[in-house]
């Protein structure tokens, strides 16, 4: 059993706060996988290592000789939510989409580039709630729709906007949405519902049949989305797995950082001493720590007490630990030899990753464990794996070269 947190300012606290959401995920839980490390005999690049899933391969239970001793973290099956739109995009509507619901939303319009993750798990959540989904996405319809793509085709109301448009995001979106909600209609922005202000007003939400669309921006990177994620830190904490007094180390990759703030933000104000490692794939450490600056603002503008209460007024220090690539490369870049690298991964321990997020994190989880044993490292899979089929028309060689195993 995990303590209560000290009571904040006002007796708010993040657990009364998480209790009263409405979520739009049944239960927080998620599989966890232990995965152990060892170095490998083959000396060819990239295959250092050689790994097995504790949690699921038969023979390995727990981890018997040479195994019980050897380097281990833990992957947090997040990837496994939703056959078509899982990981941190799930976690960061689990909030936000009851929240539109409940303030009468009909129609919800977002964007993305054409393989958008978010974008495909907006179409296929609010396809599931009875929500129109309106996608806008950046650039020309592929030849063969595939990846998150065909997802947002096949949910969603796909729009393509050139890159000139597209480039004055909040212009597009208001304006598409504008031409949605009609003359009748009326346009918000999911960031100016404010959560306290539940009053569902029934004559506007279904009096007159008049569209109420709803924006959210691209990537949900909202304070809304923090929820979702604090609720998955919540629900770890309470694993025996993760005790109170363990010194848990979270690692994940980040594109916004939305998902790494939450992640930390739930830690603290649940009381515990974790630490959240998050690498930076998509912008500068000046940005990331701007973006985390920001989300941490709202949420006490939008819950104000709960992280006040727990950490007092004058903290300015960063909680997330922003980290570098081992390999950096221009954002959505792939290097050789790093989709054989994931199906090394995907043939030994049953976890697909791509390379061009989720490896990235699992370099750094299997770094950690190996240079600190006594911490207990939590790789939380962000999914994405249908991205991999978008990378794949541009990368199909890579798919049948490499060694055969
Ligand atoms: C969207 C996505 C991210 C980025 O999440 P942020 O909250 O924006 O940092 C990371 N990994 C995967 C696999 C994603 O799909």
């Amino acid at each position: 059993m995990r303590p209560t947190p000290a009571l904040a300012a006002g007796g708010r606290t993040v657990a009364n706060l998480l209790s009263a959401t409405e979520w739009m995920l049944p239960s927080p839980a998620s599989q966890v996988h232990t995965i152990s490390v060892l170095p490998s005999q083959s000396p060819t690049p990239g295959h250092e290592f050689a790994f097995s899933n504790l949690t699921t391969s038969l023979g390995n239970g727990g981890g018997k000789g040479v195994e019980a001793r050897s380097p281990r973290f833990h992957v947090v099956r997040d990837d496994l939510l939703h056959p078509l739109a899982n990981g941190n995009k799930p976690r960061k509507l689990d909030a936000l989409l009851p929240l539109l619901r409940c303030r009468g939303a009909t129609d919800i319009v977002t964007c993305g580039g054409c393989q958008s993750a978010h974008a495909a798990a907006v179409a296929v959540h609010c396809a599931e709630w009875g929500i129109r989904p309106h996608i806008l996405l950046r650039g020309e319809q592929l030849d063969i729709p595939t990846g998150y793509n065909l997802i947002s085709l096949m949910f969603g109301n796909v729009t393509y906007a050139s890159r000139s448009v597209y480039a004055q995001r909040d212009e597009m979106l208001y304006e598409h949405a504008t031409k949605i909600a009609g003359s009748n209609g009326t346009v918000m922005w999911a960031d100016d519902i404010i959560a306290e202000d539940l009053v569902v007003d029934e004559d506007t939400t279904d009096g007159n049949g008049s569209r109420r669309v709803m924006i959210v921006k691209e990537g949900a990177g909202s304070v809304q989305a923090l929820l979702g994620v604090m609720r998955l830190v919540d629900y770890l904490s309470g694993l025996t797995l993760f005790g109170q007094d363990e010194k848990v180390h979270i690692v994940v990759d980040s594109g916004t950082g939305t998902t790494a703030v939450g992640l930390a933000l739930g830690a603290v104000c649940l009381g515990l001493q974790w630490r959240v490692t998050a690498v930076m794939l998509a912008d500068t450490l000046e940005k990331y720590r701007q973006q985390e600056k920001s989300l941490i603002s709202d949420f006490e503008k939008f819950y104000p007490g709960i992280f006040h209460g727990m950490v007092g007024n004058d903290t300015h220090c960063s909680l997330v630990q922003w980290v570098e690539r081992f390999s950096p490369r221009r954002f959505g870049k792939m290097l050789d030899g790093e989709i054989v690298m994931c199906r090394h991964i995907a043939q030994q321990t049953g976890i697909m990753l791509d390379p061009m997020y989720t490896l990235s994190a699992w370099e750094h989880a299997v770094d950690l464990c190996r240079r600190d044993s006594e911490a207990k490292v939590v790789m939380i899979h962000t999914g994405g794996t249908l991205g991999l089929f978008g990378l794949a028309q541009r990368y199909s060689p890579q798919f049948t070269t490499g060694e055969q195993s």
